[in-house]
């Protein structure tokens, strides 16, 4: 699947790699917590995107089909690294050894278990649900996914959460995407 940098190697939801997360019916919780007053005014003198009516999602819980199943990166950086560390109540360089790996471009991804399951992939779902990465927590609102209707039809077959549940208003989905 496509990853956030444009390429086409990351893990994640569906095609390659970038893994979505997933778990327990979770991105909701951060669109409503978009702060309305960061909104670009700006944006408004843009032509009208495709999803100017909002976009459904509902992560469905027990899916986890992002977070395992093919070679994907799940990358962190150094703030969300401590924040998953301090979580799992390790020290920094422990975490970063027993947890992370090298992913290109000097930037590191939680590793995978020897199946491309996600590392902090368990039974009930992911182990750092309330410290997963924005990689995870975004998903499936990635610039390059919300870019045309037919991108986003196309990660739809691949999670089952797209085009259901919750409507996301254009102001959450650009907010997600860091596009605004
Ligand atoms: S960190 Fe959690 S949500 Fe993200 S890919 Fe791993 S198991 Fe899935
Ligand atoms: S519903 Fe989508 S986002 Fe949620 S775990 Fe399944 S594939 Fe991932």
């Amino acid at each position: 699947m496509p990853q956030p940098d444009g390429s086409d190697t990351v893990r994640a939801s569906g095609a390659s790699r970038q893994r979505r997360p997933g778990q327990v019916s979770g991105l909701p919780r951060e669109a409503s917590a978009i702060d309305a007053g960061a909104w670009d005014s700006g944006r408004s003198k843009r032509p009208e995107p495709w999803y100017a009516d909002g976009l459904r999602f509902a992560c469905v819980r027990g899916c986890t089909r992002c977070c395992r199943g093919f070679p994907g990166d799940v990358f962190v950086n150094d703030e969300e690294i401590a924040a998953i560390a301090a979580f799992l109540g390790l020290p920094d360089p422990e975490f970063r050894d027993a947890f992370l790996r090298p992913a290109g471009s000097g930037r590191l991804s939680l590793r995978d278990r020897g199946d491309y399951e996600c590392v902090m992939l368990e039974a009930g779902g992911c182990s750092i649900y309330p410290v997963r990465p924005r990689q995870c927590r975004t998903f499936p609102f990635w610039p390059e996914i919300i870019a045309s209707a037919d991108a986003w039809e196309r990660q739809a077959k691949t999670c089952p959460g797209i085009n259901y549940g919750m409507l996301y208003t254009r102001k959450q989905i650009e907010a997600l995407a860091g596009i605004y």
